[in-house]
């Protein structure tokens, strides 16, 4: 989900505070300014601020999150951090927008909840879609 610098710096600096672990996501090789990967209780975020140009990368900068929820299944963060927020996100159906529904994962790790299934099933799925 596309955010901009100063979203994803508030919602680390909470979730920081709010008893998460931060480290770099690749090692010695980047610091956590430009990709921080934040863990609590089996969550995890990977958080990227990589300004326009940074190592070659795309000319209007790089501010997304992607996140896991300890089932392994990928998960919507909520705008502004909350840690219930992100215990909540775990009901919301990733095609439909529904929430406080039981989810499911379909294809990769995508989570949907039983209305969608069959449809995300058929559209993700396809043959070859594990390669
Ligand atoms: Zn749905």
């Amino acid at each position: 989900m596309s955010r901009t610098n100063e979203q994803i710096t508030a919602w680390i600096d909470a979730a920081v505070a709010d008893g998460w672990e931060v480290t770099p996501i690749y090692g010695d090789h980047e610091g956590i300014a430009t990709a921080a990967k934040l863990t609590r209780d089996g969550y995890v975020v990977n958080a990227f601020r990589r300004p326009p140009g940074f190592k070659g990368g795309a000319p209007r900068g790089e501010y997304n999150m992607s996140a896991w929820c300890p089932d392994r299944i990928s998960l919507t963060l909520p705008d502004v951090y909350s840690f219930d927020g992100v215990v909540a996100a775990t009901r919301v159906c990733s095609c439909c927008k529904k929430p406080d529904v039981p989810t499911q994962r379909v294809a990769f790790a995508n989570r949907v909840c039983a209305d969608c299934l069959a449809k995300e099933r058929a559209r993700l799925e396809t043959p070859g879609w594990y390669n």
